[in-house]
């Protein structure tokens, strides 16, 4: 309410790679919460574990990281947000609350599953055990 539809349709919220020029994006709606309208509403799931998808470089961010952006809706096609949880993880844990790529279905060299699960071996010993991938459109 109190935004026109162009304006619902440009803005989006981002967290920009603390290493390259890349930026996630976040969808409107997911674990993460509710980013609708002029202000972010973050749940408890941060700080979130995040696979830059060009650069390769995962950092822990916290919610206030989060920046508005503007980003055309044609460029969100096809974006989605992929969490990889780990099997046995701690209670509030990095792996409970999983680890978090952006993902296109349109790009054949997307891996981002691969790498999420390439991260966790190495971080967390070659026998980690996965949950099935679950992802939430950034359309
Ligand atoms: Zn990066």
């Amino acid at each position: 309410m109190g935004t026109t539809g162009l304006d619902f349709d440009l803005w989006c919220f981002l967290i920009p790679c603390e290493n390259c020029e890349d930026s996630t994006l976040l969808p409107r709606q997911s674990p993460l919460g509710t980013f609708e309208g002029p202000y972010g509403q973050p749940t408890d799931e941060w700080p979130v574990t995040l696979l830059c998808q060009k650069c390769g470089q995962v950092f822990s961010y916290l919610a206030v990281k989060v920046r508005r952006g503007q980003m055309p809706v044609q460029h969100r096609e096809g974006i989605a947000l992929l969490r990889l949880r780990l099997k046995d993880a701690p209670e509030n844990s990095e792996g409970r609350r999983g680890l978090y790529a952006s993902h296109s279905r349109y790009l054949r060299q997307d891996n981002a599953l691969d790498k999420l699960r390439a991260y966790a071996r190495k971080t967390y010993g070659e026998a980690v055990e996965f949950e099935a991938p679950e992802s939430w459109s950034c359309e």
